[in-house]
């Protein structure tokens, strides 16, 4: 077994090691059993996400005020790469990435004690799903042009318009909102809302059918005059664009640690069947161009880990890290997209098979080059960063 070794991971301690290792003997048991059947059915396995929250891995990052473990990013995200290793479900470990950075976060940094108390023990436990309402029909990458109208009413604000291609939106019991209380200002207009499930004027779509992480239901939310009280406002009026660039710093950088557990596993797969599969008379991994590509490999995994942990290292010391998490997010999701090429290529006609699992996790890389920025964007960020 090549994982976990101290080796791989100077940044932790025994005892996080430890605790690592606990994570993946609990993901190997109670997570990810029927993840065939919940791929091809686009099932959420909502037993595994509550477990998950029972353990208390959703509030990783949470204080303990909040139903919460208070552990520091560093820690979280090696929980999160550890679930993934264990039960190499991506919809899942997507959704509880997705909702500890793009859901909790922006609870935790700007909300007031009011809805910290209200809504972060219901998501840390488990038992409400939270979406993040970000993309439209009309603004994807350009995503603070969005057109979704929030207009003053009396005791709070109605809500107009469509969020797509949203992760978790079919199921959430809490959708995080962008919307334009001040279409005359712009981006600066922009401002956050707390969306329950059930709200007048509120409707969540059926899953829409997709490449990969299929077990991570995506779907549209609709505002018809959805009534949303001024409590849920979430940080000021107007906040919106602040909220936008510190929560998807968080997501940049983090979203794909589960799947990065996931592609540690499929490389020892890969490993194993390069020594066990004969072709002339010898293992395959005895011809170069097969120990090239897990070479190749081997070294995309320890940059994304190395890239990640140092993200993580900065969050946790309080840098903004802006360029770092553009830069991990852009290595990150395109290394996972090649690695599962490469594994694909290794396995021959078993990789493109769905009853091996290798197949899977290419389709599951597919979106990561997309969600939280596409790799263009990242692209474009680093250089605005460096004055271009
Ligand atoms: C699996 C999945 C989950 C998602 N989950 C969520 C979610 O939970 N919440 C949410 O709000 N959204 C979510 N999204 C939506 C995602 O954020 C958007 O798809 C993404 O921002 C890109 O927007 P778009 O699809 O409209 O593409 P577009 O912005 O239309 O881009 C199309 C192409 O043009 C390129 N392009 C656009 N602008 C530029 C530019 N300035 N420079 C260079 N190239 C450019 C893009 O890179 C891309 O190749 C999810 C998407 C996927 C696939």
């Amino acid at each position: 077994m090549i994982y976990p070794s101290a080796a791989m991971y100077p940044f932790f301690n025994r005892e996080q090691l430890l605790h690592r290792q606990r994570i993946v003997d609990f993901a190997q048991e109670h997570l990810g059993s029927r993840l065939r059947d919940f791929d091809r059915s686009g099932t959420f396995a909502l037993e595994d996400w509550q477990r998950c929250g029972a353990q208390g891995i959703l509030g990783s990052h949470i204080p303990e005020a909040y139903g919460g473990k208070g552990l520091d990013a560093t820690t979280t995200v090696m929980i999160l790469e550890a679930l993934g290793y264990g039960c190499r479900d991506n919809g899942l470990t997507l959704a509880l990435g997705g909702q500890t950075w793009s859901v909790q976060e922006p609870i935790l940094i700007y909300g007031n004690e009011a809805q910290k108390q209200k809504f972060l023990p219901r998501l840390c436990s488990g038992e409400w799903i939270g979406c993040h309402g970000v993309s439209e029909p009309a603004s994807g990458s350009d995503a603070l042009s969005l057109q979704t109208t929030a207009v003053k009413s009396d005791g709070g604000y109605l809500l107009n318009g469509r969020k797509s291609y949203i992760g978790m939106a079919p199921l959430a019991d809490l959708a995080l909102v962008l919307a334009n209380a001040d279409p005359a200002s712009g981006k600066w207009g922009v401002s956050a809302f707390l969306v329950e499930k059930g709200s007048a004027g509120f409707s969540q779509s059926e899953p829409r059918p997709k490449t990969g992480t299929r077990t991570n239901p995506i779907g549209d939310l609709v505002f018809e005059d959805c009534f949303v009280p001024q409590e849920h406002l979430l940080g000021g009026e107007g906040i919106g664009m602040s909220l936008f660039t510190q929560t998807i710093s968080w997501e940049r950088a983090f979203i794909h640690a589960g799947h990065l557990g996931a592609m540690q596993c499929l490389f020892e797969r890969c490993v194993d069947f390069a020594k066990e599969r004969r072709q002339f008379g010898q293992p395959i991994g005895n011809f170069q161009s097969v120990s090239n590509r897990i070479a190749d490999m081997r070294l995309r995994l320890e940059t994304c880990r190395l890239l990640m942990y140092k993200v993580a290292a900065m969050k946790d010391a309080g840098a903004d890290a802006a360029m770092e998490c553009a830069m991990a997010n852009l290595h990150i999701s395109e290394a996972l997209l090649a690695c599962a090429t490469d594994a694909v290529r290794i396995h021959g006609a078993r990789g493109y098979l769905e009853e091996y699992g290798v197949e899977r996790q290419l389709r599951d890389s597919v979106g990561g080059v997309i969600y939280a920025g596409t790799s263009d964007i990242q692209r474009n960020l680093i250089s605005s960063l460096l004055g271009l």
